[in-house]
């Protein structure tokens, strides 16, 4: 029989811990295709930047997950109905075999209906396998998908780009203004008092909270802006075409949005606030320049009593 994507993607997954090969998107894509025999599809212009690649690799991990999480529904759904119309059967033949009254037909019933519970009970056996292995199989490519992410400048937890990420787009925005007339703006945002939700609700709480204050400003920020994780609860944001007044506009707006969406966890409302420092690029600044200002103005919100944006001059 012919294996599933899923099936041979995770056998590809585990040539590559046991070979010790790193799961780049070409070793991945290499024994992808080695082990499934499948024809590659036609090759990426040889200037394909490794962007593409890493960007084709996710979208195959994504349809891989996609068609897994299909495979499980349409297990679950087979399951049911096919559970449902059995379950009637016996019930049918169990009625009947409490009503009669004839030695033959009594035997014959109580041998149908024997029959049609073992039917079920493999039913069920062989459905809760396969849903077993489909779990670990989404479990083992939700892990790759983490590494993947690692790849492509991501941070995991957040899905915003990581510190590498930070470094490649600022650069980019900066060169990008320096060779327009263009403003650019970028922040340097803090979560306050962070460490009290780890130590009052738990650290599941904590990461909760991180996802909840990046989907916010996901939110309210544009399509060319870019969000960073700098480290743990610090964030940057790059604001192209934006000067020092749009960026505390910017902010000021997710401080209001943040007073009037707490992060719900395990039915309790957590509020918490933030800092942010703003600086705006000077022309010749380099990038390290620009997010010193940012973090100096940031430092001074701190000590200024918190929740406070402030802008270096
Ligand atoms: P301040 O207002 O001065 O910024 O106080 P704070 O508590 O936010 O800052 P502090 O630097 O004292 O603590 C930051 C905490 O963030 C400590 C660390 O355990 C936690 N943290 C860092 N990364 C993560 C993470 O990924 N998940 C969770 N849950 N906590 C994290
Ligand atoms: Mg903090
Ligand atoms: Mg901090």
């Amino acid at each position: 029989m012919a294996q599933t994507p899923n099936v041979i993607g995770m056998a590809v997954m585990q040539r590559l811990k046991e070979t010790g090969v790193p799961p780049t998107p070409e070793n991945y894509a290499d024994c992808y295709y080695e082990m499934s025999g499948l024809p590659r599809p036609s090759a990426q212009p040889t200037d394909a930047s490794a962007t593409q690649a890493d960007t084709g690799f996710q979208r195959e991990l994504l349809a891989m997950l996609r068609k897994m999480a299909q495979d499980m529904t349409d297990k679950t759904e087979a399951l049911a109905n096919g559970l449902d119309s059995k379950n009637k059967d016996l019930s049918e033949n169990v009625t009947n075999l409490r009503n009669s009254r004839d030695k033959n037909e009594i035997l014959r019933l109580l041998s149908t209906v024997v029959m049609q519970a073992g039917g079920i009970q493999n039913t069920v056996e062989s459905s809760h396998k396969d849903l077993l292995e489909t779990r670990r199989a989404l479990n083992v490519l939700h892990e790759e998908m983490a590494e993947t992410r690692q790849l492509l400048n991501e941070d995991a937890l957040t899905g915003t780009l990581n510190r590498r990420g930070l470094d490649q787009t600022l650069g980019r925005e900066i060169a990008r203004a320096q060779r327009g007339d263009g403003v650019l703006s970028l922040g340097m945002l803090d979560l306050d008092f962070f460490k009290k939700i780890n130590d009052q609700y738990g650290h599941e709480a904590g990461d909760q909270m991180l996802v909840h204050f990046t989907s916010l400003i996901k939110s309210i920020m544009r399509k060319s802006d870019a969000l960073v994780r700098y480290g743990g609860e610090e964030f940057t944001l790059i604001l192209p075409d934006t000067d020092a007044r749009g960026a505390q506009f910017v902010l000021g707006r997710l401080q209001q949005l943040m007073s009037k969406t707490p992060l719900n966890f395990e039915g309790a409302q957590i509020s918490i606030t933030f800092s942010a420092g703003i600086a705006t690029l000077r022309p010749d600044e380099n990038g390290h320049a620009l997010l010193r200002r940012a973090d100096e103005a940031l430092y001074s919100a701190k000590h200024g009593g918190r929740n406070l944006i402030k802008i270096s001059d």
